[in-house]
């Protein structure tokens, strides 16, 4: 193939126009339950669909020698709900406000997000190629506008100071399944292998809103991985019971 140049020019005053290069296939279905940053969820497979000009092995070339992966992508779910200069950040608890750009926020003034992803593997196809890694924290459907290998020596600064995010989240729920749970699991199991260790993995992150925390709880809550809705309800401050998981459809 001709390396050909392709033009980046066409760029005017301070607005600059750009198209996603891929989009993400991704379980989690709605922004609810979500976690909060990339690799908290190690079960989180997702899938890179590569489109257009990048749909091409030629960018990728040397990509298999990286581990893990920065993607860039446009928070296009919530995007049309623009933007404040203050967020009120959950690790805060939702009840104190920081400057959004001393956050990881959604809302942003331009709606632009980055994750750092595991590569798992690239399947070559001559139509389409796919990357698929793990750890993610998009939701599906995510335009991605680049992907950047992950350096450690300079992306990893294991001094850096983060004030209120310096670690990460605790991690004080145990989970459990239902007897119903379980047999649908098993019936599950052939299509989503690991999604008992998914649903694990998401409930201890606790993704219930920052206020509701540390209290009594009886609601029964509800999230969607992949096409299955899964019903889950606090058995105590730190208990959680999954007790029913089936299809949308
Ligand atoms: N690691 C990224 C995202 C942090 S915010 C960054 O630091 O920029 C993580 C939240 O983004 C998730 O809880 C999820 O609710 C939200 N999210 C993920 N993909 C999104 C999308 N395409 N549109 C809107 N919100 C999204």
């Amino acid at each position: 193939m001709n390396n050909k140049k392709i033009d980046n020019t066409k760029i005017n005053n301070n607005s600059y126009q750009f198209n996603a290069i891929a989009t993400i296939k991704s379980p989690y279905q709605e922004k609810f339950a979500i976690p909060r940053q990339p690799g908290l969820v190690s079960a989180a497979k997702g899938q890179i669909i590569l489109q257009g000009k990048a749909n091409n092995n030629e960018l990728l070339r040397g990509i298999e020698q990286f581990s893990h992966l920065w993607l860039i992508f446009v928070f296009h779910g919530t995007l049309a709900q623009g933007w404040k200069p203050l967020v009120r950040p959950p690790r805060l608890g939702g009840n104190e406000k920081m400057g959004v750009l001393a956050t990881r926020s959604t809302f942003r003034p331009n709606p632009i997000g980055m994750s750092v992803v595991k590569l798992d593997k690239i399947t070559p196809n001559k139509q389409q190629i796919i990357l698929h890694i793990s750890g993610l924290d998009l939701l599906n459907g995510t335009p991605i506008l680049d992907i950047k290998p992950y350096i450690p020596y300079s992306d990893a600064l294991t001094t850096a100071q983060a004030g209120f995010a310096q670690q990460a989240p605790q991690t004080l729920l145990s989970v459990e399944f239902s007897t119903l749970a379980i047999k649908q699991l098993a019936e599950l199991k052939q299509q989503h292998p690991e999604l008992k260790l998914l649903i694990e993995q998401v409930l201890v992150q606790d993704p219930r809103p920052a206020y509701k925390q540390e209290k009594v709880d009886d609601k029964v809550y509800g999230m969607t991985l992949y096409d299955l809705n899964i019903q889950w309800q606090m058995q105590s401050l730190t208990q959680v019971k999954v007790i029913n998981i089936e299809s949308c459809n």
